[in-house]
């Protein structure tokens, strides 16, 4: 026998193995044939796994785990249709630029081009949605493609990675010394800005008339509250979070022109982009929103975003964090401080006690039914401060976003720059899990409007079965259709059955659902042939 021929490990093992060891605390999915085991080895390895009801949804998850952690969260998904509904998932993930790791089961090697069970080009389907998309070549390689994928969604630009797994590898085991294993990788290199571009961003900044610094997710992402907070205090600066920018610095620091947006974007003269692009968020950077000759000082870490729409007046390439502290360091020296006594403050000033008096306005008014700022006043002065806010739909979200407060970084996640809608309910889960592990007092507060629930609300579920509330009573299907005026029928006997069917097959008005209790031990009768089991599909 071959040395280590008694020490076998399954493809499933070697993938949760290999999770594990690159620190990934949390999987989403939907089991199924090929992947169930995948599933029970990664709870075997303490990766915390949630069942939920949509792949989507699942990948939604998966992809807030790794904005609220920096750690990408993982997707686990069947074959053909479910790893198609993931692909959302990945692709709002990736327009983000956050981490996320999708791993989907497929056809059985020895059945691809034979027209197998859900067999699609997964690997190829992946590549528009991913930065890196792969099928390990051997079980052997699982875990150095799981390391290389990890890696991949969190250096340089953050993004989604896809790693294909064969159904044949999952069960299929090879000896544990033939395997490649990896460490776990190193932390994402932090890169500093060129100085020169930094002298030249410094100078740029200290000839400002209407100066504005915007701080979007990737100033978030990247845990640059304490440098930009120190920006905003020792310089005195205004500032305007995008959306998820949105608690980097509090939203009721007195320096925060979120209430004089509109404003602020049109005539400042000098702009520190930190961590934000100018898409359409931020409207392209052009006028009629912007001056035609705004200077933008540009800080990402991404090459390739610099100088997208507006040649920038300084090109700063690094993390946001520590490119910061090197433009703090230079302003320091200099002991710059923008003036508060500024005909710039005064108009801003003047624009947010406006704003802000009109919202107020309507907030007050006691007409019924009530209209989003009354609603949104209310709850703001409910909500504890150090809440997750998730967001989603049209008045609700953007309107929400005025009124709604975030105090602490990475406490609000909404649509996005994708625009994305069904995000809501999954974000909500992946909040609350990590919530429960960091921080079990805080809460999350998931605003909805009603279109935007209803692309996942199903999700409802799921929330009501996580961990620590292991709810699993008969989930009352039929109360559903009854929310919408429908029949509903609950039914555990034959003669219930019969009676639900026949009223409703003769209601000819209303829609029914019948929601049928049926014994979690039954399964297809005994079969004569072994490869009419189930696991042989
Ligand atoms: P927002 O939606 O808040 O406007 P965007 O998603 O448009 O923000 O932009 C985020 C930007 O942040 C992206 O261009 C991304 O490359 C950049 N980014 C991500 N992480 C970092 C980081 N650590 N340092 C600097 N820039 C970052």
């Amino acid at each position: 026998m071959a040395a280590g021929a008694e020490d076998p490990v399954t493809g499933a093992q070697l993938v949760a193995q290999a999770l594990r060891a690159q620190s990934i605390e949390y999987m989403f999915g939907i089991v199924g044939i090929p992947i169930i085991e995948v599933a029970f080895a990664a709870q075997a390895e303490g990766i915390k796994y949630i069942g939920m009801r949509n792949e989507q949804a699942a990948c939604y998850a998966a992809s807030a785990v790794g904005y609220l952690t920096g750690r990408p969260g993982v997707c686990l998904v069947v074959s053909g249709p479910g790893l198609i509904n993931a692909l959302s998932g990945m692709a709002n993930a990736n327009m983000n630029c956050w981490p996320l790791l999708v791993i989907g089961g497929s056809s059985d090697r020895n059945q691809e081009t034979l027209g197998a069970f859900q067999e699609f080009p997964q690997v190829e389907a992946c590549r528009l949605y991913s930065k890196f998309s792969a099928r390990p070549s051997s079980l052997e390689a699982i875990p150095s493609v799981i390391e290389k994928a990890v890696r991949s969604s969190i250096y340089g630009r953050p993004g989604a990675c896809y790693i294909d797994i064969p159904g044949d590898f999952v069960n299929s085991h090879v000896n544990r010394t033939s395997v490649r294993y990896a460490e776990c990788c190193l932390a994402p290199p932090v890169s500093l800005a060129d100085t020169l571009a930094v002298s030249q961003a410094v100078s740029v900044l200290m000839n400002a008339q209407r100066p504005l610094l915007i701080l979007g997710k990737g100033a978030a992402y990247s845990c640059a509250e304490k440098s930009i907070r120190k920006l905003v205090d020792q310089c005195g600066l205004p500032f305007l979070p995008t959306p998820m920018g949105k608690g980097i610095v509090p939203d009721n620091h007195p320096n925060c022109v979120a209430a004089a947006r509109s404003s602020a974007l049109l005539h400042a003269d000098v702009i520190v982009l930190l961590g934000a692009r100018l898409n359409w968020i931020l409207h392209f950077g052009l006028p009629p929103r912007f001056q035609p000759d705004v200077k933008i000082i540009q800080v990402d870490i991404c090459a390739e975003e610099l100088g997208n729409n507006v040649k920038p007046a300084a090109c700063l390439l690094g993390d946001v964090s520590v490119v910061t502290e090197q433009l703090l360091e230079q302003l320091g020296k200099q002991s710059w401080r923008y003036s508060s006594s500024s005909v710039w403050w005064d108009d801003l000033k003047e624009k947010m006690k406006q704003n802000e008096e009109s919202a107020m306005a309507l907030a007050v008014q006691k007409s019924l039914p009530m209209n989003y700022y009354t609603v949104f006043h209310h709850i703001r002065t409910l909500l504890p401060k150090d809440c997750i806010i998730v967001s989603e739909g049209a008045n609700t979200m953007d309107i929400g976003r005025t009124v709604l407060q975030n105090y602490e970084p990475r406490h609000r996640l909404d649509a996005g720059t994708f625009g994305t809608m069904g995000v809501g309910l999954g974000f909500a889960i992946a909040a609350a899990m990590v919530a429960r592990d960091r921080n079990p007092e805080q809460r999350v507060v998931c605003v909805e409007g009603d279109s935007a629930f209803g692309f996942s609300g199903m999700e409802v579920e799921t929330i009501c079965s996580v961990p620590p509330l292991f709810l699993r009573p008969n989930s009352h299907y039929e109360q559903v259709m009854s929310a919408f005026g429908g029949k509903g029928y609950f039914v555990q006997t034959p003669e219930e059955l019969q009676d639900a069917l026949k009223a409703s097959l003769a209601d000819r008005a209303l829609p029914s659902l019948i929601n049928v209790m049926i014994d979690p031990l039954s399964d297809r009768k005994k079969q004569d042939f072994p490869w009419l089991t189930r696991s042989n599909l």
